[in-house]
């Protein structure tokens, strides 16, 4: 056996032993056959509040989440769940091997930060998609309608959980270049060794949902618990405290936008 397998056998013996918290046998899954490194992933905790669903805590004082070192992050203070940063960092090497690099651009944002994103498409400080002002549209439900097909309202994003990120570049011209697309080909083909799907693709953009994003990828033994509990827990109620949330229940946002997702994303899972 050679050292590397050595080391990678004693690290998944770690990870097996340490019975402290839930562990999550993958091979459960509809797709266990895709899994490599995470056969057994060990998840801190899964019990998650509403203020965690809906972003409003800071991550620097949670201890589920860590800081992403600049190695693995473009910037600093990209704050992101432990489990996703420990499966992330094997990605990273396993692609580094194939000559691709991988950079977190984003992946935590709190429940204000989302805010200050929707409103200034709401009121028209910015435009959408580069293209349009939103507050050129009068009807309120058509106006979130379009912020939509890019930017979450605020408690209903993905980021607010720490276990989605961005990668490399989120604008779509990066996607279309040489290296945005081999970047892109490697991801399609292993994310899903290291537990990761793309939640936004061309199926699930059509009259709801948002835009196809090649950047943003999921891991899903855990989003797939966040998601499971934002259905059960969160209340239209506590969508508001910022423009517009009154259109929230008429657009159905928690099936139409949370829920609708690639079901590569989607798994049944028993503990
Ligand atoms: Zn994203």
């Amino acid at each position: 056996m050679k050292f590397s397998k050595v080391i990678l056998f004693f690290i998944f013996l770690i990870d097996f032993y340490n019975t402290n918290s839930q562990v999550l046998n993958i091979d459960s899954l509809k797709f266990k056959e895709k899994f490599v490194f995470t056969n057994y992933i060990k998840l801190k905790d899964t019990n998650i509040s509403v203020e965690n669903l809906t972003g409003k805590f800071l991550p620097k004082n949670n201890p589920n989440f860590v800081e992403a070192d600049t190695e693995y992050a473009k910037y600093p203070l990209i704050f992101i769940r432990e489990e996703v940063y420990i499966a992330f960092i094997k990605m990273f090497y396993a692609a580094l091997n194939d000559t691709v690099n991988l950079k977190i651009v984003s992946c935590f944002r709190n429940f204000d930060t989302q805010r200050i994103i929707w409103e200034s498409k709401w009121k028209g400080e910015k435009k959408v998609n580069e293209k349009v002002y939103a507050s050129t549209i009068k009807d309120p439900v058509e106006r979130a309608k379009l912020i939509l097909s890019s930017s979450s309202m605020p408690g209903t994003s993905r980021h607010h959980w720490g276990t989605d990120i961005d990668i490399n570049s989120v604008e779509v011209k990066y996607w279309d270049t040489k290296e945005g697309k081999r970047v892109y080909n490697w991801m399609k083909k292993n994310a899903i060794r290291f537990g990761f799907c793309q939640p936004y693709n061309l199926i699930t953009s059509n009259y709801f949902g948002y835009d196809e994003e090649l950047w943003h990828w999921s891991f899903v033994p855990l989003s797939q618990i966040y998601m499971r509990q934002y259905q059960t827990k969160v209340k239209y109620s506590d969508i508001k405290g910022f423009s517009g949330f009154e259109t929230a229940l008429e657009l159905n946002i928690i099936k139409n936008y949370i829920l609708n997702i690639n079901m590569d994303c989607f798994f049944k899972v028993k503990y």
